[in-house]
């Protein structure tokens, strides 16, 4: 049995859906289960829409509105022909616009656009999706069943990035979704939405069917959970900041998580959580060249000589600082500063410390302003927003000399800060401020994968077909 996730622009447009079709298709020899995210960039749309009526353009976000549903109908009809499931659908589909120009109306009203109402809202372009989908795969007589995500996802109640409770997922799933596996149904979820135990309606945070998709592969013991997307797997770095990236046959499952955390869009950070605990590889492949071999992510990998896999970088990082004489040869203060954090629930990506003074780095902006002023009691607090957090990732990065030289002099002309080797030891990151990604990113990347070295570093990203086979799950 497979879990097979499609993001956003797997399913876009009537040709990218046509693509997804035939790997569903291809994939029916075995048990699968389909997730999948909002078509497109409906997600961006429906935060578009939102923000304008909260700001008063309610007219805006009502043209907005518009559009997004005449796109969803235009991808409807254009798998279904006009007739009786056609309209049962369209009545499907008005409804949800109907309930999403009544949210507007009282975002417009209330000028507020709290979490939980928030989640809610979002949770429409995955509902949709999966609605219009469930139908045409029944139309070409996929035996497709749409199941509530929110039913079978259970999680707590921290709206916008909640967490998912496994025991109540794993009783719902055996409850819901087992069932329809067993007499050979393909299950179809919307990935990103859950519900709290009041039946709320949750989300995972931005990019979250990933781990939607891995935390059904791992609850379900599936043999293999493939996050289908629009580039061929994980890449030496992002492609659109690095023209020559390539893609990585192999990774393991600690790199890829890594490289997840550290900003590479293409997992969700959480993703490889769920599928490590259970050992279920994950391969990441691309819906527009299904033939492509993509990435497989493994639990441990042999090592091939090659320390740098693959380099991340995340922006929008804030950058908080706090020096104090107070600190020189006391204990617990750093306890009492992390405290701040874990009251306001932020987590800290990078911390270091010296002997008067620590620096902080975070993505997380909300409550930043309260927990500066509480800061400010242990000494004097610097704040520096639109940082970035570089990340190189390699498994055998420590046990090659020389590796934070290079890095460094890659970098050289870029002032950077919070220097740091990863706890897990198999990444080196630092901040910098984002302006410079441009640069930092391609810089490090020829450093470490150029052209000229290629015969070297061909070798850190193939391993021999006959290893790579023996590593298939
Ligand atoms: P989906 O809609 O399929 O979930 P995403 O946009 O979330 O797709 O993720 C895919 C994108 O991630 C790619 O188009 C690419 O620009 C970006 N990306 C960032 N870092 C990497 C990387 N190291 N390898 C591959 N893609 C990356
Ligand atoms: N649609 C959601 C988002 O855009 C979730 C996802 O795509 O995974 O963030
Ligand atoms: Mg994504």
């Amino acid at each position: 049995m497979k879990v097979l996730k499609f993001g956003g622009t797997s399913i876009g447009s009537v040709s990218a859906i046509r693509k997804v079709i035939q790997i569903i298709q291809k994939s029916r020899q075995e048990k699968i289960v389909l997730v999948f995210s909002a078509f497109g960039k409906t997600t961006d749309r429906l935060i578009e829409m939102a923000e304008s009526a909260v700001s008063g353009q309610a007219e805006e976000s009502y043209a907005i509105l518009r559009k997004t549903q005449e796109y969803h109908l235009d991808l409807m009809q254009a798998f279904l022909p006009p007739g009786e499931d056609r309209n049962k659908l369209a009545a499907q589909v008005s409804g949800y616009f109907a309930n999403l120009k009544q949210m507007l109306t009282g975002l417009a009203a209330l000028r507020d656009f709290s979490p939980p109402v928030r989640d809610e809202f979002l949770a429409h372009g995955e509902l949709l999706s999966t609605t219009i989908l469930s139908t045409v795969f029944r139309w070409i007589s996929l035996p497709a069943v749409w199941l509530d995500a929110r039913k079978i996802v259970a999680t707590d109640s921290r709206f916008n990035a909640a967490e998912p409770k496994i025991d109540r997922i794993g009783q719902q799933v055996e409850q819901l979704l087992l069932p329809e596996l067993n007499r050979e149904a393909i299950p179809v979820l919307a990935g990103f939405i859950g519900s709290n135990r009041k039946g709320r309606t949750t989300t995972l945070g931005r990019g979250g069917s990933d781990y939607t998709a891995a935390l059904l592969g791992a609850i379900l013991q599936a043999q293999e959970v493939q996050i289908w997307t629009d580039v061929d797997g994980i890449m030496t770095a992002d492609p659109s900041l690095v023209a020559d990236a390539r893609s990585i046959p192999v990774l393991s499952f600690r790199e890829a998580a890594e490289l997840a955390y550290f900003g590479a869009r293409v997992l969700h950070p959480k993703t490889l959580i769920p599928a490590m605990e259970q050992q279920i590889p994950v391969r990441v492949l691309n819906t527009h060249r299904p033939d492509g071999k993509g990435t497989l992510i493994l639990p441990e990998l042999p090592p091939n000589g090659q320390p740098v896999r693959s380099i991340a970088y995340k922006e929008g990082m804030t950058l908080i600082t706090i020096v104090s004489s107070k600190m020189f040869k006391s204990y617990g203060f750093l306890k009492k500063i992390t405290e701040v954090f874990e009251r306001y629930q932020i987590a800290i990506d990078l911390i270091a410390s010296s002997i008067v003074s620590v620096a902080i780095a975070l993505h997380e902006n909300v409550h930043i302003k309260q927990v500066i002023r509480e800061l400010q009691s242990f000494g004097s607090v610097g704040v520096v927003e639109k940082q970035a957090v570089v990340c190189v990732v390699g498994e055998q990065i420590r046990q090659k000399s020389g590796i934070a030289e290079q890095i460094f002099a890659a970098v050289h002309d870029v002032p950077v800060s919070m220097i740091s080797q990863g706890g897990s030891e198999i990444s080196i990151s630092f901040i910098c401020d984002e302006k410079h990604l441009p640069r930092v990113v391609p810089e490090l990347h020829r450093t470490f994968f150029s052209a000229s070295k290629s015969d070297r570093m061909q070798s850190h990203l193939t391993y021999p077909e006959s290893v790579i086979a023996g590593m298939q799950p």
